[in-house]
């Protein structure tokens, strides 16, 4: 997919790498990236996707800099996150589109109320009883709401799916997030986005500068919170509209810039060891 991406103009490239070098130069600098498509190329099976090595490499370096934080920002539930970025106990984590969060050792937050939790199971039993019905259709459960999967049914039955498990939602509350994804359709009683995470985020490490970056239509709402003025950095992965200022091709872009960044943040902060 990525491969028929165009090469960035040499303008956008020059002014790309200049934002980097600004970037570089922030008293505090934090990286929010999104993980699938942006670090790691999509895998068959998910739990094996892995940031590109070179993009590893350059947030080693990056997250061992004084000042800098490197956190990752997905869907994917934390469990899984977790494993997928190989995070150390000290890794900034936030799954499921912001709802679940882990900052470092300070632990994991998931704060239902009482009726979030009740609303969660009522949907879990109706969204069961669908996929019970319809062969080849599964159920995921997330840690506020449930993915029902209906890769394996035919193509004419996707539909149907998709209907019956908004209808049954809906009859248990008009309340719900709905994400409507490839083969996938995501119910969710906390509301929560990536911009939300993207604010938790530099409230927690307190930066004056974040580079956000993703590429999927979720991660708009990071690039929505992005303040150029403060020298905030939004890079758009591959096609599609997007608010963010910036684009790159690929997840090797995305390495590439990295380790820019990696280089220039190194030279900015080592002198004042003098
Ligand atoms: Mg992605």
């Amino acid at each position: 997919m990525t491969n028929t991406a165009s090469p960035l103009p040499p303008a956008a490239a020059v002014a790309l790498a200049n934002a980097l070098q600004r970037l570089a130069r922030a008293d505090r600098l934090l990286l929010a990236l999104d993980f699938d498509g942006t670090l790691a190329p999509f895998v068959d099976v998910p739990r094996g996707a892995r940031a590109l090595p070179e993009a590893k490499a350059a947030l080693d370096r990056l997250e061992h800099l004084p000042d800098t934080w490197v956190a990752y920002v997905s869907g994917r539930p934390l469990s899984s996150l977790e494993i997928v970025t190989e995070a150390d106990d000290d890794a900034l984590l936030i799954g499921s589109h912001g709802v679940e969060i882990r900052f470092g050792r300070d632990g994991v937050s998931v704060d239902l109320t009482e009726e979030e939790r009740d609303r969660l199971a009522r949907l879990g039993e109706a969204l069961q009883q669908i996929v019970d019905d319809i062969p080849s259709t599964k159920l995921e459960t997330k840690p506020v709401g449930f993915g029902v999967h209906y890769r394996l049914v035919s193509a004419e039955r996707g539909p149907e799916v998709v209907a019956r498990a908004r209808e049954a939602a809906a009859a248990i509350s008009d309340d719900l997030t709905i994400r409507d994804g490839k083969d996938i359709i995501e119910f969710s009683v906390r509301e929560a986005h990536k911009g939300d995470a993207v604010e938790r985020l530099r409230e927690y490490t307190k930066a004056t500068a974040v580079l956000f970056a993703g590429d999927d239509v979720t991660d708009e709402d990071g690039f929505r919170v992005m303040d150029p003025s403060r020298g905030d950095v939004g890079i758009k992965v591959g096609r599609g509209e997007t608010l963010a200022q910036y684009r790159v091709a690929d997840e090797r872009a995305v390495a590439t810039l990295l380790t820019l960044l990696a280089e220039a943040r190194e030279a900015h902060v080592k002198p004042s060891t003098a």
